[in-house]
């Protein structure tokens, strides 16, 4: 079936209005071995503290630092997130941030095809996997 060409003041659809697959496989990869930034809302900051069972004073002393001038979980030497255990395991994995949740369907990561597919080299669940609809991965894209 032909389609209409949008009209002019609709937006068009993004090029994932196709949908998109990833299944997570538990490589670790986004979690550390490179230096970067979680961040996370006052909200995620309390159900960390209660995960890891400190209050918020001792969650910022501990697990927090100021990276590019806003706080970010602390990174272990080798750049692996604080809370990354090897074999991989998230200590605050029912209370990790949205950030961690909603990846990689990341408004800057979905910009593009090869926004997306740049990321994929280093995220083997991309492309793979679960089949997220446009509909899907437009829910996520509120809750990130
Ligand atoms: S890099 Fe991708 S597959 Fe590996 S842990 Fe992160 S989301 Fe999962
Ligand atoms: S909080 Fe958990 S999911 Fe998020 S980066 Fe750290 S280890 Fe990974």
């Amino acid at each position: 079936m032909k389609t209409r060409a949008p009209y002019p003041d609709e937006e068009p659809l993004p090029w994932w209005s196709v949908g998109l697959y990833f299944s997570c496989v538990m490589c670790g990869c986004c979690c550390g071995g490179a230096p970067g930034t979680v961040r996370f809302t006052a909200q995620e900051e309390a159900a960390m503290a209660s995960a890891v069972g400190v209050d918020i004073d001792d969650f910022r002393l501990l697990y927090v630092h100021n990276k590019y001038w806003r706080p970010s979980l602390r990174e272990k030497s080798n750049y692996d997130c604080i809370f990354l255990e090897r074999p991989i395991r998230c200590r605050v994995y029912g209370a990790r941030p949205s950030q961690c949740r909603t990846f990689p369907f990341w408004r800057d990561i979905l910009s593009g095809r090869y926004t997306w597919d740049s990321y994929a080299k280093s995220c083997p669940g991309m492309n793979s996997g679960k089949y997220y609809s446009a509909d899907e991965i437009r829910e996520i894209l509120v809750e990130g």
